[in-house]
């Protein structure tokens, strides 16, 4: 790279977390096309043939190298520290962080976002953190924690702590707001788990299968800290926000961005997917000109991509050979989004 440390070029920390092989994956024969090594070095093989009976020959490789490249043994704290815990330090100095999970459904950006009640995930490690960093400092001054939980499913914004009626998007002088959207004050790690599960649940699924969240809905976190302090006779306050995403799969999008713009429209991909690869592109080529307003996630995240912001993107990866294709889109994409 050339390091794009000017006003214009952004940085972005691009890691790759692969997840273990399902019992499914096993089940179905699949074996492994992805080593890491070193904590930083992606292998990705492709197999001759995923019916070959007599054996699957590896035909071809590919390295990747990212920030850091977590193996399936890598635990949710890791993921946290590496990733994330830099940005809500920025976050109480006023700061505007951005983390997204990215990868075709199935690949763990749920699990590495929201985790499990045993396993809690990146969401809900920061928000413990940032409780722990505020008591620390409560003689310093005063904080407030806010949170905000939303889907962008379809162009349409929803309220997922107080799921209704879509929410119209506004600009005022803090950005661009949802309206009405529900500000929940949290006490607890215990609390914010639990309103976050809640929160999942309210997420559009897909009419032929209820029970499992769209692959093309984006939740996005939002956590609003405020700072107030007095200095000799003046009032000292600043904000920051973080913004956690767990993105809709990837899988649509890059099954059609190969063909052509015509194709694109008549295959009704996520638009908001696809004007987040622009901007980001635009991002760390240094353009002047980010094309935010072309969808309801980027002219939430106007604020909160590129800038004096920290943004930091998690490629979510399978092992089995079954997903190579996805695998393979997902590692080129998370490559393209790394500094130029
Ligand atoms: P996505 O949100 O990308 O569609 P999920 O996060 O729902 O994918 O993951 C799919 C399945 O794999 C879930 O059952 C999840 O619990 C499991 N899983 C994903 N990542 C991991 C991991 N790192 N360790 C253990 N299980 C995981
Ligand atoms: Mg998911």
């Amino acid at each position: 790279g050339t390091g794009n440390t000017d006003a214009a070029g952004s940085r972005i920390l691009v890691f790759v977390r692969l997840r273990p092989m399902s019992r499914k994956e096993k089940e179905a024969g699949s074996r492994s096309c992805v080593k890491i090594v070193n904590k930083k070095d992606v292998y990705l093989t492709e197999f001759a043939s995923e019916t070959d009976y007599l054996r699957l020959k590896r035909v071809r490789g590919r390295h990747f190298c990212f920030d850091s490249s977590f193996p399936d043994t890598t635990t949710q704290a890791e993921v946290y520290s590496t990733t994330t815990s830099d940005l809500v330090e920025g976050v109480l100095q006023g700061r505007n962080g951005t983390v997204f999970c990215y990868g075709a459904t199935g690949a763990g950006k749920t699990y590495t976002m929201l985790g499990t009640m045993e396993n809690p995930g990146v969401m809900v490690l920061a928000i413990k953190d940032l409780f722990a960093k505020v008591r620390q400092r409560s003689h310093e001054g005063n904080h407030s924690i806010q949170l905000s939980y939303l889907e962008v499913y379809n162009e349409t914004v929803r309220d997922l702590l107080s799921p209704g009626r879509p929410l119209l998007l506004r600009e005022d002088k803090q950005g661009t707001v949802a309206a009405g959207l529900t500000h929940y004050r949290a006490y607890s790690t215990d609390e914010v788990m639990k309103l976050l599960q809640q929160g999942n649940q309210n997420r559009t699924t897909e009419p032929t299968r209820v029970n499992e969240t769209s692959s093309r809905s984006h939740a996005i976190l939002q956590v609003i800290v405020e700072y107030r302090s007095m200095d000799g006779g003046s009032i000292v306050t600043r904000v920051g926000k973080l913004s956690l995403i767990d993105l809709a799969g990837s899988e649509r999008a890059l099954a059609t961005d190969q063909r052509t713009q015509r194709s694109i429209e008549g295959a009704n991909i996520n638009r908001s997917l696809l004007a987040l690869s622009s901007c980001i592109n635009a991002l760390v080529e240094g353009k002047k000109h980010i094309p935010y307003r072309n969808s309801k996630l980027t002219q939430l995240l106007k604020d909160s991509l590129g800038g004096s912001c920290n943004t930091v993107m998690i490629a979510n990866i399978s092992p089995s050979n079954l997903s190579f294709g996805e695998t393979q889109n997902t590692l080129h994409w998370a490559d393209r989004a790394k500094e130029i």
